[in-house]
């Protein structure tokens, strides 16, 4: 199997460039809001918690978040456990990609393998879900920390690709886009039979690619057709910032919601869980659907354990032909008062 070191490598733990703020104190407070503690909400009832998310949903104007765990179903693991732990070590950090050649053709090397599957996975029944929920016009927006195109290849519009898409790659010189693809037809002109290594490099259980320093050592990166400078794929390294107004369009769509849905996300990474404390700071409910513990789960007022997909397509189901409408403030109980 390819790598996906390359997913790994950059997006994991909070960098310190990327931590969050002081947070506002809470005014309106579920029960679990008063703390953010790492430990998980206690599981509610399953039934009454669909239920409180099926109406959190229905009023509409929902932004959602989401995560690795949307992705898994497509075939893309997850590089955090259930506790929200990294996987792996050793992040490829933005310095490093930049300032060193080495570094610089084995993050090419591991990457250009890995991007064979990444570009040949589908969307699931999760990523369909979140596109029904917006046709159905309940959704004020969708942004996705993750860097597959999968909410867009699952025909859900206007996407915030928070950290960057892997099928595009920048110039780091002159700041040209191309093609994923352009790029990776190059680069299988000067490593004829580089692919190929797929194929005999065996799997380790973690899908990682063993790669030998000589197949390393041999792998040719090209360069910037327009300025000759060093290509990066397009999404935000380790040591990177998310870029401000890519971040300032997704908070004034959180300004504009009444909730926040976070799917398949630990929330572990800092541009993530500002999001959260953004909400909790302006009132909007938070609810979490994710199987594994995450940083935001004292802060939510809704809880889910569930497989998203499973969770999505039951609300899917319960809110067809749900058409937004503006709630009274007491139609939401339980949950934070919007102030909307
Ligand atoms: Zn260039």
């Amino acid at each position: 199997m390819p790598s996906f070191a390359l997913i790994r490598d950059l997006i994991g733990p909070p960098t310190p460039t990327d931590q969050v703020g002081p947070t506002a104190p809470i005014t309106q407070a579920g029960p679990a809001a008063a703390t953010d503690a790492a430990s998980p909400a206690a599981p509610a009832d399953p039934g009454e918690t669909l239920e409180t998310l099926r109406e959190l949903v229905a009023v509409g104007e929902v932004l959602v978040l989401t995560g690795a765990g949307i992705s898994t179903a497509s075939g893309i693991p997850d590089y955090r456990d259930t506790e929200g732990r990294l996987r792996h070590a050793r992040p490829m950090m933005f310095d490093r990609f930049r300032d060193d050649p080495e570094d610089r053709r084995r993050y090419w090397a591991r990457s250009h393998l890995g991007w064979q599957r990444i570009a040949a996975a589908r969307p699931n029944r999760g990523h369909l879900a979140v596109t029904n929920l917006q046709r159905a016009g309940l959704l004020r927006g969708v942004v996705t920390q993750n860097v597959d195109g999968l909410h867009t290849a699952a025909g859900t519009h206007g996407v915030i690709d928070l950290h960057g898409r892997l099928d595009t790659v920048v110039c780091l010189g002159c700041g040209d886009r191309r093609p994923r693809l352009e790029v990776a037809l190059r680069l299988d002109v000067v490593n004829p039979g580089f692919r190929d290594l797929v194929d005999r490099s065996g799997d380790r259980p973690d899908g990682d690619v063993v790669l030998t320093d000589d197949q390393v050592a041999d792998f040719e990166v090209v360069a910037c057709r327009r300025c000759g400078g060093v290509l990066k794929p397009d999404v935000v390294f380790f040591g990177e910032h998310v870029p401000r107004e890519r971040f300032r369009r997704s908070l004034a769509l959180l300004e504009r919601s009444r909730s926040l849905l976070v799917l398949g996300s630990s929330l572990m990474v800092g541009s993530g869980y500002r999001f959260v404390t953004a909400a909790r700071r302006r009132g909007v409910a938070v609810a979490i659907v994710s199987q594994g513990v995450t940083r935001g789960d004292g802060s939510a007022q809704v809880r889910s354990f569930g497989d998203v997909a499973d969770v999505l397509e039951h609300l899917t189901a319960q809110l067809r032909g749900a058409r937004p409408h503006q709630p009274s403030s007491r139609e939401v109980v339980g949950l934070t008062n919007t102030g909307r």
